[in-house]
């Protein structure tokens, strides 16, 4: 045999699906790789050897991928530049898209190994804090899935979202050290690494032609060294590449210092350099304001751009007009929105292109996405920051704005509040740089998340831009991949519904518009019931394992998970339960069908009132679920550490999924998507894509209540709107607020919840009282509660809206959304 014979048999028989030769690779690596024996091996040794012999079967396929990209002239990139990728675990998910379950799991069953308690040993990567990174990690998967040829971008952040438990009902945080034994999906790719410069000055010079020239120097230099996930997808052969930025100092020692004799000094550049890919900011669309949060937005969209370019020079050479035809950059929201001036100043200091070759080139190059409208998360950096961290780039944001205002008072000449509005720059006492006015003015496409947001954008917070551009503003409504959110998390539904269907919802999840013929069939309904009930006592056993706490299968699963924010109004649906508890005391007869209120969500560390609201919640949880006169009847269950992992757990298990965000502020949602697919009925306000969501499953398939983004508005603007008349008025909420503000959930602690009383009565810290209008809303909601009770005790008539539910999201599939990003915005096809 010669050698590229032997060659070959090597490659197959790392590649190949035979049962034997799957078997053969697991030892292989766990001898050889991990230097384990088998009799030995813990449960990470086994996690991380077929993880390994996953990975083997990626590869190749990532390989050919790239070649393919390379080779072709006509090759459009899609670089996705995001500050968080919620990915969550990835070893079924790969086995999934790589269609090899049955191969691996004979394998793996002829070793005695369940891999399911395997695929669970696996860290949740969570470099996210919720719909935001998650919603990335779903673009990555349909962008693969659909053949696109894609980057994400971002940063491989050391600890990621931290660790929630509770401590006598209070959040605490512990760190997630989630790379401390070693993770098999990232390769490092020192070859790759480059240099991220910070502070110096910028510097005139004139050129050979004597033009006027700007160098950037003086600089600290932070090396920044990618680490590859490959992006598998489903069924396709298609591997793509998720390049994640570690810091690392240039010089590990500073030897100056050294030989002075000052050791601790001479390490500690190293610790400055190596702290900026340290952790994940853990606010959820609230902007803080952190150096060091600005120093990791920097550090990552540099490392990016200058990757981009190197692989357009391969390609291309120097002929930089041909850049965005080749390339498109799609920011998500504007923490990378740094990307913009490092673009134009490697054009212009580096390249040696003019201004206008380099704006040119910039504005048709970057996308930006917008997600949210919240005053509170709008960035806003100090201009002193800049100067001092970032000279050259203050300069071009300078220049850029000059040029843009210049053409603005073309069109409005002396309209003093245009040019105020449209400022790259907000003055004031501290003047500041406004990121999505750099967004904007930097980008040809401007998005929102649902149609109702990006109304709003246009209409209100960016209409001084949409009266400029209006071309430039586009919706594009969120999405989920149904690969992760329905085939690999609930495995029942996902076989029931292939048995009837067939499996190409897989790949085009209109597909279940067939299951809409069932809707009228009982034994499909009662197979579909048992689905959902298999589901709950999944859930059922978590939550008696980890909290020991029973709960019953035939209750309703009413489930709000998603993180804790004053506008998601977690407290709203506290104050249903309360209702229904006080209900209870005063009748224990009082029929309601056995409901479960099961919560997850972790609070921002700083955020004092979201906290409060968690220790609430588990207060009323201690005291209903103790209380033998309710708890037959409610049960209440907050789960600790809601991730991507646990979600997978909880959505399928779900009956009513709320979604009861004051109207106008939620931008999309995306938990409300993952609920209706996975068969669960909606209680939602008309916010975000919940309008959407009812379009498409019919209003009389959810439960719709509540103020519409327009009363609130119109409510708020008249000043009328005063929660203590309808505290005096109403008293049922009188009792609900006495209560909370009372001792009785807080074990004679009378002051510990009223911080939660006065906010809703009277604003607290100079905010509005019932800033979310949660007693505006309370009445309706609660009505529609009581629907919900109705209801379910029709089994039938439940069943059938569920179904009706999952046949009509098809349109909330992510490969749907990025379809619509590929052909509006990105002018992309597959390879
Ligand atoms: C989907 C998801 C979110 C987003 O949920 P919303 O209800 O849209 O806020 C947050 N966290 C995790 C872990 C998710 O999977």
């Amino acid at each position: 045999m010669d050698s590229m014979q032997s060659n070959n048999l090597i490659n197959n028989l790392r590649t190949s699906l035979d049962t034997n030769v799957i078997k053969q690779n697991y030892l292989d690596h766990l001898n050889l790789s991990l230097g384990k024996d088998f009799k030995n091996s813990t449960p990470w040794d086994k996690f991380y050897s077929l993880s390994l012999v996953i990975r083997d079967r990626i590869i190749k396929k990532w390989h050919e991928t790239q070649q393919k990209y390379y080779k072709n002239d006509k090759t459009k990139r899609v670089h996705y530049l995001s500050i968080e990728f919620l990915i969550g675990r990835l070893l079924y998910n790969n086995i999934l898209n790589l269609q090899i379950e049955d191969e691996i799991k004979n394998a793996m069953n002829e070793l005695n190994i369940s891999l399911e308690e395997l695929a669970e040993i696996e860290p949740d990567a969570g470099l996210g804090n919720g719909g935001l990174g998650r919603l990335a990690a779903c673009f990555l998967d349909s962008i693969a899935t659909l053949g696109i040829p894609g980057y994400g971008y971002g940063l491989r952040y050391e600890y990621g979202i931290f660790k929630q438990i509770f401590e006598d009902g209070f959040q605490k945080e512990l760190p997630d050290d989630w790379l401390k034994n070693g993770y098999p999906w990232e390769i490092e790719r020192k070859d790759r690494a480059v240099k991220v410069k910070f502070y110096g000055r910028s510097e005139p010079y004139k050129d050979n032609n004597g033009h006027l020239r700007f160098r950037w120097v003086d600089t600290y230099d932070i090396l920044a060294v990618p680490y590859d996930i490959p992006i598998v997808g489903y069924g396709n052969n298609v591997v793509n590449t998720l390049r994640l930025w570690s810091s690392k100092s240039i010089n590990d020692f500073d030897f100056d210092n050294f030989q002075k004799g000052n050791y601790i000094k001479a390490s500690e550049s190293k610790i400055i350099s190596e702290s900026i890919s340290k952790v994940l900011y853990p606010n959820d669309a609230f902007y803080a304001g952190r150096e060091l949060r600005i120093k990791q937005e920097y550090f990552f969209v540099s490392a990016s751009i200058q990757d981009i370019i190197r692989r357009f020079k391969a390609q291309f050479g120097t002929n930089f007009k041909l850049f965005p035809e080749k390339n498109v950059i799609q920011l998500n929201d504007t923490h990378p929105a740094l990307a913009i001036p490092e673009l134009m100043r490697i054009l212009l200091d580096e390249e040696l292109l003019s201004w206008e070759e380099a704006w040119e080139i910039t504005k048709k190059t970057f996308a930006y996405t917008n997600h949210t409208v919240m005053p509170e998360a709008l960035e806003k950096w100090e201009v002193h920051l800049f100067e001092k961290l970032l000279p050259r780039h203050l300069e071009i944001l300078y220049e850029i704005n000059s040029r843009f205002l210049n053409n603005v008072s073309k069109f409005y000449p002396n309209d003093i509040n245009k040019i105020r509005n449209l400022s790259i720059f907000e003055e004031g006492s501290v003047k500041q740089v406004r990121m999505a006015n750099l967004s904007i003015i930097g980008s040809f496409s401007v998005n929102g998340v649902s149609k109702l947001h990006t109304e709003i954008l246009k209409n209100k917070v960016f209409k001084d831009f949409y009266d400029i551009w209006p071309e430039k503003f586009n919706n594009k409504t969120n999405g989920i991949t149904q690969r992760r959110w329905l085939l690999q998390c609930n495995p029942e539904l996902s076989n029931l519904i292939t048995k009837h269907i067939g499996n190409k919802w897989i790949i085009d999840l209109d597909e279940l518009k067939k299951l809409e013929k069932y809707a009228d069939d009982k034994e499909f309904l009662n197979n579909f019931h048992n689905v959902k009930q298999k589901n709950k006592i999944r859930l059922s056993n978590y939550i008696y394992k980890t909290l020991n706490i029973k709960v019953d299968p035939e209750s309703i699963f009413d489930v709000q998970v998603k993180r804790l924010h004053e506008y998601k109004r977690q407290l709203l649906n506290a104050m249903h339960i309360i209702y229904l508890y006080l209900k209870l005391k005063d009748d224990p007869n009082y029929d309601i069908v056995p409901r479960t209120f099961i919560f997850g969500a972790k609070a921002a560390p700083g955020y004092k009132m979201a906290k409060l609201i968690i220790k609430l919640i588990n207060s009323i949880a201690e005291v209903i679920n103790n209380d033998t006169t309710v708890n037959k009847k409610l049960k209440v269950v907050f789960i600790p550490n809601y991730n991507v992992s646990l979600a997978e757990i909880i959505i399928p298990a779900a009956n009513v999924s709320e979604q009861i965000s004051t109207a106008g502020k939620e931008a999309s949602g995306t938990g409300n998507m993952k609920f209706a697919l996975n068969g669960a009925l909606t209680i939602g306000t008309l916010d975000g894509a919940n309008i959407e969501i009812k379009e498409c499953v019919g209003e009389e398939n959810i439960f719709i209540f509540g103020l519409t983004a327009e009363q609130v508005q119109r409510l708020k603007e008249s000043r009328l709107y005063n929660p203590y008349e309808i505290y005096l008025k109403n008293e049922t909420i009188r009792k609900i607020l006495d209560l909370i503000n009372s001792d009785y959930f807080s074990k004679g602690n009378s002051e510990l919840f009223s911080d939660i009383f006065q906010s809703l009565l009277f604003g607290i810290n100079g905010g509005y009282p019932d800033e979310y209008m949660l007693l505006a809303d309370f009445d309706s909601y609660k009505t529609k509660h009581k629907e919900i009770d109705k209801l379910y005790r029709q089994t039938f008539k439940w069943n059938k809206k569920a179904l009706l539910n999952v046949a009509r999201v098809g349109m909330f599939s992510s490969d749907r959304t990025i379809k619509e990003y590929a052909e509006d915005i990105w002018k992309v096809e597959k390879i």
